[in-house]
This record gives C-alpha cells, sequence and structure tokens, in this order.
C-alpha cells in the first residue's frame, strides 16, 4: 500500500511538470504568428503627479487576446519571447504602436503626456537598436522627450558596459530612461547612477507592504530618499489605497501609479482622461 502511494505522488509530480510543459508549448507556438494574426493590443494606465494629482504620462502595457485561450497575461508570454527572440519583433511592434498613438493623441489637441514603454533587454543588445528608436521617431514625428524606456533592473556587471552605451546614445537622442521594478534586483544606485537614468520605478511589491511590513516601509522611505540625492524621479507602482498614496506623498514620491487612480484600460477608454484633463485626486479625496 505505501508502495502504491508512492508511486501516485510521483506520479502525480510529473503530471504537474507536464501540465507547465504543455502550457508553455501551447504558448510557444500560438504566439509564432499572434502578430500575423494580429493579436496583440496596448492598453494604457496613467501616471500620476504625486504632488498635484494631474497626469505626467501612462505606461504601455501589452495586452494578447487569443482565439483558443482569451487573454494570456503578459508575465507568460514575455518570458518565453524573450527567451525564443520574439521580443525583438514584438518590441518593435509596441514601440511603433505606442508612439503612433501618443502622437495622434497630440494632433487630435489633447494635452500632450510622456508614454513609458517596457523594453527588454534582448531588444537592448540587439545592434541596430538605436537606429529602430530613431526611425520610429522619424516615422511617426514624434518629439523624443514624450517616449520614455523602461528597463527592468536585471542589469548585471557583464553587460553594464554595453547597456551603458545603448542608454547614452539613447539619452542624446531626448529619450527619457528608466529603471523599473527597482528594489527586486541585485543592483545598487551606485552602479545604476553611472547610466544617464533620470527615474526610478519603485516595485509595487514593497508599496504593496508599506503598512504591512516594518523593512519595506524603511525600504520605501530610503529609496526615495536616495533617488532624491542622486537627482533622479521617483515614481511608485502598485498604489492601491489612500494609505499608501498619503505615505508616499509625505515621503515625497514625484509620481504614482496604480489601481487606485486607473487600471490600464484601452486607446479609447484612455482618451477620455485626456479629454477630461481631471485630477486624479479629486474623486479620491
Ligand atoms: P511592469 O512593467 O512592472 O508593469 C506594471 C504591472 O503592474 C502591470 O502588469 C500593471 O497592470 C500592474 N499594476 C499596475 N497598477 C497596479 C496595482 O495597483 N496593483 C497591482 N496588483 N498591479 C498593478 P501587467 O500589465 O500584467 O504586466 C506585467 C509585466 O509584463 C510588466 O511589469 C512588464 O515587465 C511586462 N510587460 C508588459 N508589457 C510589456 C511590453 O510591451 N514589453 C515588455 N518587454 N514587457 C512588458
Ligand atoms: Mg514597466
Ligand atoms: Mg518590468
Ligand atoms: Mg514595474
Amino acid at each position: 500500500k505505501a508502495k502504491e502511494s508512492k508511486g501516485n505522488k510521483v506520479e502525480r509530480f510529473s503530471d504537474i511538470l507536464n501540465e507547465k510543459e504543455k502550457e508553455r508549448f501551447v504558448i510557444e507556438n500560438l504566439l509564432k504568428d499572434a502578430l500575423a494574426r494580429d493579436e496583440f493590443s496596448l492598453y494604457y494606465q496613467p501616471i500620476i503627479n504625486m504632488k498635484t494629482g494631474k497626469m505626467m504620462g501612462a505606461e504601455s502595457l501589452l495586452r494578447w487576446k487569443t482565439e483558443k485561450l482569451g487573454f494570456i497575461p503578459p508575465d507568460k508570454f514575455i518570458p518565453i519571447a524573450e527567451r525564443n527572440g520574439l521580443i525583438v519583433p514584438l518590441g518593435e511592434w509596441v514601440l511603433k504602436t505606442a508612439c503612433r498613438q501618443n502622437k495622434q493623441w497630440q494632433e487630435t489637441g489633447y494635452m500632450p503626456i510622456y508614454l513609458a514603454v517596457n523594453i527588454s533587454v534582448r531588444q537592448l543588445e540587439q545592434k541596430d537598436f538605436i537606429n529602430r528608436i530613431e526611425n520610429i521617431l522619424n516615422e511617426t514625428g514624434l518629439d523624443p522627450k514624450y517616449l520614455e524606456l523602461e528597463i527592468t533592473e536585471s542589469i548585471s556587471a557583464e553587460n553594464i558596459h554595453n547597456i551603458g552605451n545603448a542608454f547614452k546614445k539613447l539619452n542624446d537622442l531626448g529619450v527619457t530612461l528608466s529603471i523599473d521594478d527597482f528594489g527586486t534586483g541585485y543592483s545598487s544606485l551606485g552602479q545604476l547612477k553611472i547610466l544617464p537614468i533620470s527615474k526610478l520605478k519603485i516595485d509595487k511589491i514593497f508599496v504593496k507592504d508599506i503598512h504591512k511590513e516594518i523593512n519595506h516601509t524603511a525600504i520605501t522611505a530610503a529609496i526615495i530618499a536616495m533617488a532624491k540625492r542622486l537627482n533622479l524621479e521617483v515614481v511608485a507602482e502598485g498604489i492601491e489605497t489612500e494609505d499608501q498614496l498619503r505615505f508616499l506623498q509625505e515621503n515625497k514620491c514625484d509620481m504614482g501609479q496604480g489601481y487606485l487612480f486607473s487600471k490600464p484600460i484601452d486607446a479609447s477608454r484612455f482618451a477620455i482622461f485626456l479629454q477630461k484633463k481631471q485630477s486624479f485626486f479629486r474623486k479620491h479625496k
């Protein structure tokens, strides 16, 4: 009997592995011609000035709707696309779509905002990445000051030199560079400061536990203080409650985004925010 249950356990364990592998396989296959099938879209989430409540920009977030499985979240398909290289054409599509959309909003006469685009290190490593960015800016006619690139803090000692060169050229183009998910990786502010970055985004895991976990309270306050001393702007991600907002305001965090203000929404719903120009504080206070 003992033998039997042991056997069952082994079987179940391998079943789980197979399920995960199967899912990866299915996603990878669907991903291959998802661009050609036009299954991607961009959602936009407002980024708010923490003093005035005014929207300064928005983060563009990739959405993939498949016929078979419905929406598949980026956390599931981006790592696969990064591994098989598909992130390069996909990332190019994101950049083009975001820049074109922003230019179109500006031409409509809406208040100008910047759009932040998430960039994978795989894209940065492409030799022609700077040229691609230049081409997209030329083709769309978007002023580079309205484009921000977010790079997740996965910059290691080995690639910091190459990334540094790319960053300098991007900075010369007038594009803003920001470090995403700060606090979750291993890079130090001292190391990052040799890069021409102008912003840090504090990862939402710290914001989430500001009032629950005393270490996260201290870390959040310390990141803001250090960043400010280094002349970096600070954006907090994942603000969901009034208490979190108040804490971040008291600690002089420059900007914030989160469900408290708005979830990521599609372009047509987002245009209503641009039209209304309302303070995002009024309705929460
Ligand atoms: P990220 O760049 O850190 O983006 C922020 C994530 O937090 C988004 O998840 C957003 O929907 C979510 N979020 C925003 N406010 C709140 C909040 O108040 N509470 C909670 N719980 N979550 C909030 P999303 O859209 O699922 O994207 C996940 C990640 O996928 C992104 O994290 C980014 O690393 C990656 N990603 C998304 N779009 C792209 C893209 O176009 N290119 C690349 N390379 N990566 C992308
Ligand atoms: Mg981001
Ligand atoms: Mg990220
Ligand atoms: Mg982030």
